[in-house]
């Protein structure tokens, strides 16, 4: 009696960790494993999310995946490469206004903006932000500063100064969100207005233009910017007509600096007096710097 049943008991055994259903659960998930990755290889930020979530759902199914965890590491910093450059794209082919709208709308992209700005960043070799605080610390502390587009604020986070934060979106409470066409400073209030490569929007002489209006007189006017897009052999700007149509703006050049790979360094400073006339302004064109794939 015993035997037998403890013989039934193993069959029964047997059967529950043989039995259909489990294997194809087991084979489906390791199709829908294959059919993913498959998938996956097709980066478009068409339906980056989608393949994101199903991608979830299938790495949950199949534990015996190689490394999954560097496999989605690597998914996600394509996903938000590919946001990245989109956006990137955006800011470079919109005005300004525009921009504050779309990030208005949806703050979460700004979010993403900024973690691929950094990825990008962290790939040069010297960033122009260090630069200008450098500059910074080399003239008086109580210079006050506005950054235009400054992004996380790291400049004002590094320096003694005091310091106008200003960017589309704001995250932290010492930045003011708004569009730099048109920041709430008094007219004649700073000493130094900083353009670290934000000058991105079509309409970028409203920025120099708010940036000549709330500078006092004889204000510093600081310009980083990447350097391809005043490389007029590939299609950039003619550097020295960038500078022509500032100083029409009310500013006189003091120096530029081309020595780093990355970025190029204008430095200005407004005039005391201000042409009464106001004379039609030629601007060179600043085409859009879109990141490559990496
Ligand atoms: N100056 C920072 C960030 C550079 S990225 C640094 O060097 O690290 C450029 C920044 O300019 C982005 O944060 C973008 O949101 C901002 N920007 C672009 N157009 C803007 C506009 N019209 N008004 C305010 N900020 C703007």
């Amino acid at each position: 009696m015993k035997e037998g049943e403890s013989r039934k008991r193993k069959r029964r055994r047997r059967h529950n960790s043989n039995s259909k259903p489990q294997d194809q659960e087991s084979y489906q998930s390791k199709s829908t494993a294959k059919t993913t990755a498959k998938k996956h290889k097709q980066d478009t930020v068409k339906n980056n999310e989608q393949q994101y979530e199903h991608h979830q759902t299938s790495a949950a199914a199949s534990a015996k995946r190689p490394k999954p965890s560097s496999f989605l590491d690597k998914m996600r910093a394509r996903l938000s490469g590919g946001h990245f450059r989109m956006l990137n794209e955006k800011l470079y082919t919109c005005t300004g206004k525009e921009a504050l709208d779309y990030f208005n709308e949806n703050p979460a992209l700004f979010d993403m903006y900024h973690s691929g700005y950094q990825e990008q960043m962290s790939h040069w070799p010297e960033l122009p932000v260090n630069i200008i605080v450098k500059w910074l610390k080399d003239h008086s502390p109580s210079l006050v500063i506005a950054d235009f587009g400054c992004g996380d604020a790291r400049l004002a986070k590094s320096v003694k100064n005091k310091v106008f934060s200003f960017d589309l979106v704001s995250n932290d409470p010492s930045v003011i969100a708004c569009d730099m066409s048109n920041t709430p400073l008094n007219s004649s209030s700073v000493d130094v207005a900083v353009f670290c490569l934000s000058l991105m929007g079509i309409n970028f002489p409203n920025y120099l233009q708010e940036a000549q209006r709330v500078l006092k007189p004889s204000g510093w006017l600081l310009i980083a910017e990447v350097k391809s897009r005043f490389d007029p052999n590939t299609g950039g700007a003619d550097p020295n007509k960038f500078s022509k149509a500032v100083c029409d703006l009310g500013f006189a050049p003091v120096s530029k600096d081309f020595s780093n790979k990355m970025f190029i360094m204008f430095y200005f400073k407004k005039k005391e007096k201000q042409n009464s006339k106001s004379k039609e302004i030629q601007w060179p064109e600043l085409k859009p710097c879109l990141y490559k794939r990496r």
